[in-house]
């Protein structure tokens, strides 16, 4: 059955933790808000009617004006090692959990409004989120769904024409986002620099219940390495699925590290258009901490920081090893989605020597990474018309030509058919992600009061595999398009 917001099953298990794990708060009101956005795929998650938004409640409840029955909203307190610099508390600056709904299916979803006011946490912050940022937030989880990658998602946005202060006056918005769990590495952090032990576990003891439960068996002395474990491998598998889709983060802080695993806090992100190993997406990101190709390191270095804040709880032994094997986990993960992006079936000496050399010519010519791997799935040796597309993105037609006898020679190893191949090949190689460009063009809209981009771009991000040829222009690279600087500033 499918029901309004106030109708939902609510519960907060988070609230049911002791006082000091997180301060109960309202959201302040936006004046005057209106929707801008309501996504009906996450709608569906949370049994939601379709046309739930349409009703006055929704934005009520939401914005703080009509408080929804069973919600117990709360921000939560973290803290976090941001690029590299400790600060002993963060916490939910401009955020706030209202609960989690349950659905039907007895499934938990988090409801987090992002940018709904001040909290004990906002330091000097006005507890807001500008439209600009909010919607880069929306598609981005709505885009790296679309993608396969593991996520929060975006339930709503909604606005309202009061005045937001960053490097030039915008307005506010807030994100209405969800996720089995916000909880951050972070979280564990702020426990264990205070030395309070017993905090520590119990958030973990918290977080196995509602998220691992399958760990509950195991003996304690197992169970908590046995966690860290899976923690550290599903951290090591995102990252390896970043990279293959050509997706920077931007901010890998680890308050900004999902304990399930999941993509979370997407600010000054970007996705890959020419091919740069070294691409810094975070414009105030100076030292290139986070850059493309550190991405797997820094994932292993802030693993290592929860392994610390952990040690009342798994032994170092176990940590050292759950460690170890990032490195394997993320390997054996990128092996496989590159050689899936190459359209190999088996895995074979060489590979990665191919791999290389294809991404040696991209990072050359400043190939369109998403372009590039698209034309590469068209490709049929015995028909040169679909050499031109690559040609068109890797200028070098020598070095491509070379590749390519290589790649031919590979193939034939195989013996796959050349039309199944195409398809697998369609399947993991999206024609459309979400680019800089695009989601300046939405926003640049949205500042005109103009919204309904915001859902034919997320549909489409919703299907970055299926050629949408009503949007064509939508894979293109950036070349004379409106691109800008993202920084922090959200
Ligand atoms: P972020 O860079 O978005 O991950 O945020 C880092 C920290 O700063 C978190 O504790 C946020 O809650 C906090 N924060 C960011 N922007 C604001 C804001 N406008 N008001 C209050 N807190 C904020
Ligand atoms: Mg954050």
């Amino acid at each position: 059955m499918q029901r309004l917001l106030a109708s939902l099953s609510w519960d907060n298990s988070y609230s049911r933790l002791p006082e000091r794990f997180f301060e109960r708060v309202s959201a302040t009101p936006l004046p005057d808000p209106y929707l801008i956005a309501f996504n009906q795929d996450a709608a569906a998650l949370l049994d939601l009617d379709p046309s739930a938004a349409g009703d006055a409640s929704f934005l009520a409840g939401l914005n703080g004006t009509k408080p929804i029955p069973g919600t117990a909203p709360l921000a939560t307190i973290y803290a976090g090692h941001q690029f590299g610099v400790w600060v002993p508390q963060l916490g939910d600056g401009r955020a706030i959990l209202l609960g989690e709904v349950v659905t039907a299916d007895h499934q938990r979803w988090e409801v987090q409004l992002k940018g709904s006011g001040m909290t004990r946490f906002s330091r000097m912050g006005d507890g807001r989120a500008v439209l600009r940022s909010s919607i880069r937030e929306y598609l981005a989880s709505e885009a790296m769904h679309g993608l396969g990658i593991p996520t929060t998602r975006a339930l709503a946005l909604f606005g309202s024409d009061e005045a937001i202060y960053r490097e030039r006056v915008e307005t506010a918005a807030v994100l209405v986002r969800l996720s089995p769990s916000h909880l951050r590495f972070g979280t564990f952090q702020l426990f264990a620099s205070r030395g309070e032990s017993a905090d520590v576990q119990l958030l973990a003891d918290y977080v196995i219940d509602q998220h691992f439960p399958e760990l509950l068996k195991l003996p304690a002395a197992e169970r908590y390495a046995a966690w860290y474990r899976e923690v550290v491998d599903r951290t090591a598998r995102m990252i390896a699925r970043w990279t293959a889709v050509g997706f920077s983060h931007g901010v890998m802080n680890t308050d900004n590290m999902s304990i399930l695993g999941l993509s979370l806090d997407y600010g000054p992100y970007g996705f890959l258009d020419g091919y740069d190993r070294g691409f810094i997406c975070n414009h105030t990101d100076y030292s290139g901490r986070y850059a493309f190709d550190q991405q797997p390191k820094v994932g292993l270095w802030n693993c290592a920081r929860l392994g610390e804040a952990l040690h009342t709880l798994v032994p170092e032994a176990s940590a050292l090893d759950a460690l170890e094997s990032y490195r394997t986990t993320f390997e054996d993960e990128i092996d496989a989605r590159m050689g899936e992006k190459l359209g190999l079936l088996m895995a074979e000496e060489g590979d990665l020597e191919l791999l290389h050399g294809f991404l040696q010519l991209m990072q050359s010519a400043k190939a369109d990474y998403s372009r590039t791997f698209r034309a590469l799935s068209h490709y049929d040796g015995a028909d040169l018309t679909t050499l031109l597309p690559l040609q068109a993105e890797i200028g070098d037609a020598a070095g491509l030509l070379a590749w390519l006898e290589r790649y031919d020679t590979r193939l034939a190893h195989e013996q796959s058919v050349v039309s199944v191949r195409h398809g697998r090949m369609l399947a993991v190689n999206p024609k459309y992600v979400l680019r800089n460009w695009i989601a300046q063009e939405v926003i640049v809209n949205a500042e005109h009061r103009s919204y309904a981009m915001i859902e034919t771009v997320r549909a489409l991000l919703a299907a970055p595999f299926d050629e949408q040829p009503a949007f064509e222009r939508f894979a293109e690279g950036p070349a004379g398009k409106d691109v800008v600087e993202v920084s922090c500033s959200s």
